[in-house]
């Protein structure tokens, strides 16, 4: 059936300034890594993209390299956009990033200014798109003098095929100089997308302070540590689940006796509070007035329900902030 989004879409959803910008993103942000990729059911895709846009997720993120195979998620995104979702390309905000392998040779990786525009040209080609909302650089390259990186970022958004510049997986005091640069390119650093989550705090030493400074906002990637921080693991690995398939990124060897004996204890803290516990772990990164959106990942409709009804449950006490840290060992 023909897709109709729902008339009150926006009433459920948070909308959070991006640093010192003028672009709001959703609280709860999607993205597009795995299940959606040529290997994955398009029909599944399909409900999730727009389940999540009918509950307000207006932010979809993606890179050139996700599917498998490679480029698949963005071709599937592509084809969602033009059957379903045509009319609505102004309440999207779409970001793509060039960072990780994609082609064969010295000029399919990193942050070469000839890599990322040729890139982001083909990324815009799978998607159907003129333009992206966020074009990101998806790692640091050390190799790559930073200004032609952020360079090839500014030459995007100059050219329109981006309207703002990101990265992801910089280190903070990189960071602090692709802000400068982007800032002298007239072009500033919109946003940084780091790994953050109870189980990945490396963002709280430096990075945070560093993008409060700069006015950067934060999107935060596997908040539920790609699903460890959720029940599923309480009882052995599901076969339906990410570290049970062959193309997800989690090893069934991340599923630590460890992991899943601090996750029992954070699951009564959950419980007290009413919620599950991946709706801890989502209100655990809201916490910190430095993320923007939480980025999360699912495998069906049902994770970004229970992900986007963690907005209507409260926000963390500052006794329950510490009985979790209790139990994380802090
Ligand atoms: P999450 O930590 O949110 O993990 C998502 C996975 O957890 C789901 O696919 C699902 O896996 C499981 N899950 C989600 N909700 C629930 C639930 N309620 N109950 C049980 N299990 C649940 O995030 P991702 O690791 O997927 O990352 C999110 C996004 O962040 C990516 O799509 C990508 O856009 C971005 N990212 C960016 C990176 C970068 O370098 N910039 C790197 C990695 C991610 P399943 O059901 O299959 O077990």
């Amino acid at each position: 059936p023909p897709y109709r989004p729902e008339a009150d879409r926006y009433g459920g959803m948070a909308y959070v300034r991006c640093g010192r910008s003028g672009l709001k993103l959703p609280a709860v942000s999607l993205g597009l890594w795995h299940n959606f990729g040529s290997v994955d059911r398009y029909e599944n895709a399909r409900a999730m993209a727009l389940r999540a846009f009918d509950l307000g997720i207006t932010h979809f993120d993606l890179a050139n390299n996700y599917g498998p195979e490679k480029g698949s998620a963005e071709e599937t995104f592509g084809r969602i956009l033009a059957e379903d979702l045509a009319g609505y390309r102004d309440e999207l905000v779409i970001s793509t990033k060039a960072g990780y392998g994609m082609w064969p040779g010295p000029y399919g990786e990193w942050g070469s200014r000839k890599y990322m525009l040729s890139s982001l040209d083909q990324s815009l080609t799978r998607m159907g798109l003129d333009y992206v909302d966020v074009f990101y650089s998806h790692r640091f390259d050390p190799e790559t003098p930073l200004a032609e990186t952020m360079g090839a970022l500014a030459h995007a958004v100059r050219s329109g095929k981006a309207l703002y510049a990101g990265v992801s997986n910089y280190p903070p005091e990189a960071t602090r100089e692709a802000a400068a640069l982007l800032r002298e390119l007239g072009t500033p650093l919109l946003i940084h997308q780091p790994k953050y989550s109870m189980l990945e705090r490396a963002p709280e030493a430096e990075l945070f302070g560093v993008l409060e400074d700069e006015g950067v906002g934060a999107i935060v990637f596997s908040p539920l540590a790609q699903g460890l921080l959720t029940d599923k693991y309480l009882d052995g690995i599901p076969d339906d689940s990410r570290a049970a398939k062959a193309t997800g990124f989690l090893r069934e060897d991340q599923v630590t006796d460890d992991v899943v004996e601090t996750v029992r204890q954070l699951r009564e803290v959950a419980r007290t509070r009413g919620q599950s516990m991946a709706q801890l772990a989502l209100a655990w990164t809201r916490r910190r007035p430095e993320v923007t959106s939480t980025l999360i990942g699912a495998s069906r409709v049902e994770q970004i329900e229970e992900a986007v009804e963690m907005l209507s449950q409260a926000p963390l006490a500052d006794g329950e902030i510490t009985e979790i840290e209790t139990i994380l060992g802090r």
